[in-house]
């Protein structure tokens, strides 16, 4: 399978931010040459990986890509599913996840009433179109969230609403945005399921605990201490979706777990922030699966290797990260006990080089206990 001639293999990833960076690298171990397409200017700068920058709508440019690759996957959801339905048309050997999938995890009022129609719960939730629609469910639910119910990530575009009389303040663009609200779940901590798909066969990561302060995820925890009933309930959402997705690679859902019972919160189909654990801490990765998945080779089954926990590097995390390394005196202030992890052999240390943004994350560390 691996000869000379099999090098000549590209894979085409749509997206230059991280995930398109650390799938690149899995690709590349593998012995496989990366196409990247990237609607920024400036995506990650060490994406070692031919770029075009250009529209996702450009599908002249969509095209000249497909040509270059053997097999094209995605790095965020918010490809426009116009773009994947016309390489489902021209290219759809080459294609590797399909738009009916990408069209419901880019919505979330499409990606809740999915999780419903196959029996899945998810929070109480209603389309809002005026001022008076949140009035309405408010009053019926107490503390709501309302969400844009396209293109959010990492806490955009989300307004918590615990009090009435703040409503009619709540700026709204009924006329170009879809807006959803979703009940407020007191929930005892988050939990996600990474899984890889290949045809009728279905991978499961070990299920990371995940902690986010404002609507960033900061920590996935990997300690063996969600109850079985909750992994095996969570590893039963992953069978019962991948059942209803036409999809090849890596996915994930997020949960709230409430008592003993899971509430899905949103999907992606993609690899997903709380896997990157598996880098360091499993006997593959998510990105490895991926690119496995979509070129035909073999998929692994995960194990754990270590416990331990992966930690966002965010925003100005990175300042006290360049600090260390030009004093090699300064103590990171990255994690709450500002622990110095540089110099920590079992700190397994990933920076994604993207232009600082307060809030934007910038790399992270996946440490092995
Ligand atoms: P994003 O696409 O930005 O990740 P999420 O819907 O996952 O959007 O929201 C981010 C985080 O905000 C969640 O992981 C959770 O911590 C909190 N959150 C979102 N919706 C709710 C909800 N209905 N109840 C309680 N917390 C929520
Ligand atoms: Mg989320």
């Amino acid at each position: 399978m691996f000869c000379k001639e099999n090098f000549g293999t590209k894979i085409g990833i749509l997206g230059g931010g991280q995930l398109a960076q650390m799938l690149s690298r899995s690709a590349k171990r593998l012995g496989f040459g990366v196409e990247i397409f990237s609607d920024e200017a400036n995506p990650c700068s060490n994406l070692d990986a031919n770029i075009t920058v250009s529209d996702f709508n450009h599908l002249e440019e969509i095209q000249h890509f497909a040509k270059k690759c053997d097999f094209i996957t995605i790095e965020t959801e918010n490809i426009p599913s116009g773009t994947i339905k016309f390489l489902e048309e021209q290219s759809p050997k080459k294609i590797t996840t399909s738009s009916s999938f990408v069209e419901i995890s880019q919505n979330r009022i499409k990606e809740k009433k999915f999780a419903q129609s196959l029996g899945i719960t998810t929070a109480p939730f209603s389309v809002v179109k005026s001022h008076h629609d949140i009035t309405t469910f408010f009053e019926e639910n107490g503390a709501s969230i309302l969400k844009t119910a396209t293109q959010g990530y990492d806490g955009k575009g989300q307004t918590k609403i615990t009090n009435k009389t703040d409503i009619s303040t709540i700026p709204l663009n009924v006329q170009n945005t879809q807006y959803i609200i979703e009940k407020v779940i007191d929930f005892h901590f988050e939990v996600s399921v990474i899984a890889t798909k290949q045809g009728e066969n279905l991978v499961i990561f070990p299920i990371p605990h995940n902690i986010h302060s404002e609507g960033i995820l900061r920590e996935s925890h990997i300690y063996g201490k969600i109850s079985k009933q909750i992994v095996d309930m969570v590893s039963l959402c992953a069978k019962n979706v991948s059942k209803h997705i036409q999809h090849t690679g890596t996915f994930a859902i997020e949960f709230f777990v409430v008592e003993d019972s899971i509430i899905f919160n949103e999907m992606a189909p993609r690899v997903h922030n709380s896997g990157h654990f598996s880098q360091n801490l499993c006997n593959v990765c998510q990105f490895e699966n991926h690119i496995r998945a979509i070129t035909n080779l073999p998929i692994i089954q995960p194990k754990l290797l270590h416990y331990g926990k992966m930690v966002n590097i965010i925003g100005r995390d990175i300042h006290n990260l360049d600090n260390f390394l030009n004093a090699n005196t300064v103590q990171c202030q990255a994690f709450e006990n500002s622990d110095n992890f540089l110099d920590k052999p079992n700190n397994f240390i990933h920076l994604y080089g993207k232009s600082f943004a307060e809030n934007r994350k910038m790399g992270h560390v996946n440490i092995i206990d």
